[in-house]
């Protein structure tokens, strides 16, 4: 289940709460991707506060100020942690039950720990050191834009990543305790880097992937993925629908993604698990249009979410690929777009799928 500061952002997300929070700030205004304004925290009366959309963290490019909302109340109205935790609260209608300003703190250094390291990676992957994982990922037919809109990079291994930490200021004691805390040292062949990000979009986890190789094998965390485990990939993104498509493989969710014809999240080897549920029940989603593939141990798979998915109150429906097609990767780079959209007008309803299985 998410945590509860993590259900206070996404309803307040929802509510486009960042208006009410930042929009008496000099110079406010607002744009596709979240708004602007003029910094509370360095002299300046230009607009460089950014105001992400899909999360609830600041940042300004000029004086390096960054926070999520809870850090914000505590510096800029005098609060402490309880008093702006409340204030968050009440506005959210969420009462709180769990508290804690060392687990936020904790929480907070880790999405500004891992955004500086991911902010690396992406250039990483379009300079000399990711140009042969580039060449890899533009072989296999995705596109520029494709690539620069999933937000990938690529992973130079631990030492070159705690080089950059400290180059850019960061104090060795806190890279070397948030290493040692978050990072995991193997994935040396899983060079992709896909960020995941907690329902409320704040960044939880780095993923390795191997493009050269398929199925779950493809994949190893180079980071600890322990807050996001019950959340399903790119659920932040899928804000105010109650239908997504699921896929297996964060890779194939990416790629949907893109497509953007409907929302999509990702899940792992494992399947839909009764916390992915749980999560994006809360986050308000009543229906889950399944496309996990093709073989027999896809239709288990398949099967199992669907029980899951009945016991939990929730619909189901299956998207089934044509038989040729492992998954949603496969299928995508072999065909175009024109045939992605007929699969969407050919969903059946999980009775249907079920009934033609068990004939
Ligand atoms: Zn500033």
């Amino acid at each position: 289940m998410p945590t509860d500061l993590e259900k206070i952002y996404v309803r307040l997300l929802g509510r486009n709460h960042q208006q009410e929070l930042f929009g008496s700030l000099v110079e406010y205004s607002q744009h596709a991707q979240g708004a602007i304004a003029s910094c509370p925290f360095h002299a300046d009366s230009m607009p460089t506060l950014i105001l992400y959309r899909d999360r609830p963290e600041y940042f300004c490019f000029v004086c390096g100020a960054r926070g999520d909302w809870l850090q914000y109340l505590q510096n800029t109205k005098s609060l402490n942690f309880s008093k702006a935790l409340e204030e968050l609260s009440s506005a959210s209608g969420i009462e709180i039950r769990d508290q804690q300003a060392s687990i936020w703190r904790e929480n907070l250094e880790r999405t500004q720990f891992l955004e500086s390291a991911h902010t690396f990676f992406t250039t990483q992957l379009w300079s000399a050191p990711g140009r042969e994982t580039l060449h890899a990922v533009f072989s296999r037919g995705y596109g520029m834009e494709e690539v620069e809109g999933m937000a990938l990079g690529f992973y130079p291994g631990p030492n070159e990543t705690r080089d950059y930490l400290l180059s850019q200021g960061c104090p060795r004691d806190d890279v070397d305790a948030l290493f040692s805390r978050v990072w995991i040292s193997a994935a040396e062949a899983h060079r992709i880097v896909i960020p995941y990000r907690d329902s409320a979009g704040r960044l939880m986890g780095l993923m390795g992937m191997d493009i050269s190789r398929r199925g779950s094998v493809a994949y190893a965390p180079i980071t600890d993925m322990t807050p996001v485990l019950e959340t399903p990939f790119l659920l932040y993104r899928c804000r105010g629908h109650e239908e997504v498509i699921v896929v297996e493989g964060f890779f194939d969710a990416l790629l949907l993604d893109r497509i953007a014809l409907k929302p999509v999240t990702g899940i792992g080897s494992d399947g839909l698990t009764t916390g992915h549920l749980e999560t994006a029940a809360f986050f308000g989603i009543r229906h889950f249009i399944l496309c996990l593939g093709n073989g027999p141990g896809k239709d288990r798979k398949t099967r199992d979410a669907i029980g899951r998915i009945r016991e939990r109150g929730l619909e189901a429906s299956v998207m089934p690929l044509p038989g040729k097609f492992g998954d949603i990767d496969e299928f995508i780079r072999s065909t175009c777009l024109d045939h992605f959209k007929k699969l969407l007008t050919r969903i059946e309803s999980d009775h249907e799928w079920l009934r033609a299985r068990n004939s």
